[in-house]
């Protein structure tokens, strides 16, 4: 039997989604309607406090205005932490986990920021307090929660892994990050763990993000082994860049959705600037995301990715 492709979206419902967003979740849903999958929409409000329901209504109306269409959810994560907990459980069960007291000052005093996306390598400060210090210590502050990683020495700490646009990826979790977050010292659950879980319960087989989350492959399927769970084919997308080489972000007012279905009548002139950058459709081209579905393949994406894919404002 040929398993079906279940992919998602993931937003993150922080603000409006500019270019960018646009171009990772056009690469998603490309990613499942060109083999015939099932789209799930999962909006990551981990912390409700940090996200605005305004938000989250702007976004979905986006992705329809796009013709970014889903099969299932949406789920909601605020709505999920019981399926993170138990989880969560079952890892503190085996020992795998230990609390945490450090502060963000004693982290960045204690090493630079190791990867791009800001990750510290966590040196193990509290993984060997006695119960007595942890009791104490519990007393004055709230610790978050760590998972144990195994020793650079240890086989089971090396993740391989083949990525469909960045090919074989490698990664030493002790090096990468060391013993790393599954809950915030608030007790919001860590996205790592909480993405994991959710992919894991949704069936979903392809994540398909921005490859600023390259860098967190690694741990989520150290996650995903010890909690019993298939691995789903990852295919991270070039993040676009503007002409300068400056990553593109929300700050750039003239690529929000915002700016641009105020002058634009649809979506397909932004449908075919984005497809043109990796070779989906000619410079000047308006396209829907539908006509798009029969031109797309990895690749296509593969090749372009290989460069810094440039989208000019
Ligand atoms: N919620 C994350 C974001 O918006 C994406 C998470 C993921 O795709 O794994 O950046």
């Amino acid at each position: 039997m040929i398993e079906t492709v279940v992919g998602r979206f993931a937003p993150t419902p922080s603000g409006r989604m500019h270019a960018g967003n646009v171009f990772a979740a056009l690469m998603a849903w490309l990613g499942v309607r060109s083999a015939g999958g099932r789209m799930v929409l999962r909006i990551e409000d981990l912390d409700p406090r940090a996200h605005r329901p305004e938000a989250t209504r702007q976004l979905l109306d986006d992705l329809r205005w796009l013709g970014l269409d889903w099969d299932e959810g949406p789920y909601y994560q605020s709505k999920r932490t019981e399926v993170y907990v138990e989880a969560l459980r079952s890892l503190k069960e085996r020992g795998l986990t230990y609390p945490c007291f450090c502060t963000r000052a004693e982290l960045h005093a204690a090493t630079a920021p190791h990867a791009s996306d800001g990750t510290v390598l966590y040196a193990g400060t509290c993984r060997g307090l006695s119960p007595d210090e942890v009791a104490r210590k519990k007393e004055t502050r709230a610790p978050a929660t760590r998972l144990i990683v195994p020793g650079e020495d240890d086989p089971a700490g090396t993740i391989a892994f083949y990525d469909l646009v960045y090919g074989p990826q490698r990664e030493v979790l002790a090096h990468s990050c060391g013993d790393f977050l599954v809950r915030r010292s608030d007790g919001i659950m860590a996205y790592q763990l909480a993405v994991v879980v959710d992919d894991a319960l949704m069936g979903i087989t392809q994540v398909v993000r921005g490859n600023d989350l390259l860098g967190s492959t690694a741990r989520q399927i150290y996650l995903q082994r010890l909690l019993g769970y298939d691995q789903p084919v990852y295919a991270h997308v070039p993040l676009l860049v503007a002409p300068d080489g400056r990553r593109l972000s929300k700050r750039d007012k003239d690529l929000d959705l915002g700016e641009i279905r105020a002058h634009d009548a649809g979506p397909e002139r932004l449908l075919g600037r984005l497809a043109a950058t990796v070779g989906l459709a000619q410079d000047g081209e308006e396209v829907t995301a539908s006509q798009l579905v029969s031109r797309f393949s990895w690749d296509l994406i593969c090749t372009h990715a290989q460069n810094n894919v440039v989208f000019e404002a």
